[in-house]
């Protein structure tokens, strides 16, 4: 056995997003049943921060029509925290109303993108982020912004660092708990995530940063070794990689849980989370979705093998 990691394990943490923003998507709609027994297998994989609903319009994502009685249903555990993601003051109200203690709330990088999938101008969501920030604040409920298309839009290309890390400071500025980068359509590479993470660095002061990573061009899993080296110690991924994003066109694949374990395990960085417990709970879900899911850990073999 070698000792190369001798060394206590450096701490990172895994965000879940696999019952949100993975099954979001799916065209096969899960029942809320299901979706509990999801979110029970990943807590007890060792999964104890995951994104578990949306409050958005059940017209436009008939999958989180019962985002409400999924919260009432969810195991309650002082070391569990679940996250809903809320995107207007509507959405703001019903997390309130479900007692939710922590919220993700999302800006989007580039105009084009956020009035195709807004229907709002930035300037308009800064408004509201403004709003909801200030309201989860005197609510005592921590509240995340992710900046989403942060590496490039479907519309408009490539998106400048120079304006992520300005519409970043502004949101820094409404005082966050958490700021978020999301790749949301998978086109970011190492090079352009240590840059953009190494500036967003110099202005986040002690707020922790959080980033997405999708997989659209298998660039995920080195974005995310990049963004270690940067420091980085939050990501999400999804369970088998399920999901993407339904407004985003071509943009498929969260990067995958346990593909972000086999790396973290084997360079000696801890999150907790069983990839043996994630690999069954892929299999698992491939049932009810009645799709495999893309993860590369689920397909391969054990390394190292078992004695
Ligand atoms: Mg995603």
């Amino acid at each position: 056995m070698s000792n190369m990691h001798a060394k206590a394990p450096a701490p990172v943490e895994i965000v879940e997003v696999g019952p949100r923003d993975g099954l979001q998507s799916q065209p096969t709609l899960i029942d809320t049943a299901t979706k509990l027994a999801f979110i029970e297998r990943l807590i007890a994989a060792g999964v104890k921060r995951m994104e578990v609903v949306s409050f958005v319009n059940p017209k436009r994502v008939p999958q989180m029509a019962d985002a409400d009685e999924v919260l009432r249903s969810l195991p309650q555990r002082p070391d569990l925290r679940y996250i809903g993601l809320v995107l207007n003051a509507r959405g703001f109200e019903r997390a309130v109303e479900a007692g939710l203690r922590e919220i993700n709330t999302v800006v989007v990088a580039t105009e084009t993108f956020s009035q195709r999938n807004q229907g709002m101008p930035v300037s308009a969501i800064m408004d509201s982020v403004a709003v909801i920030a200030r309201e989860a604040r005197s609510a005592g409920i921590t509240c995340g912004v992710t900046l989403s298309a942060a590496f490039g839009c479907p519309y408009e290309g490539r998106v400048a660092p120079a304006h992520v890390v300005e519409l970043a400071g502004r949101l820094l500025d409404l005082g966050i708990d958490e700021i978020g980068l999301a790749d949301t359509i998978g086109v970011a590479v190492p090079s352009h995530v240590d840059h953009l993470v190494g500036e967003i660095n110099r202005i986040r002061g002690e707020v922790p940063l959080r980033l997405h990573f999708h997989n659209t061009r298998n660039t995920a899993v080195a974005n995310v070794y990049a963004a270690l080296l940067a420091g980085v110690r939050i990501f999400d991924a999804s369970c088998g990689g399920v999901g993407g994003c339904p407004f985003a066109p071509g943009a498929t694949g969260n990067v995958a849980t346990e593909d972000l374990l086999y790396l973290f395990a084997n360079m000696g960085y801890d999150s907790g989370v069983s990839m043996e417990g994630i690999i069954e709970t892929t299999h698992w879900l491939e049932g009810p979705l009645g799709a495999s899911l893309p993860a590369a850990l689920s397909r391969a073999s054990r390394f190292p093998p078992a004695a």
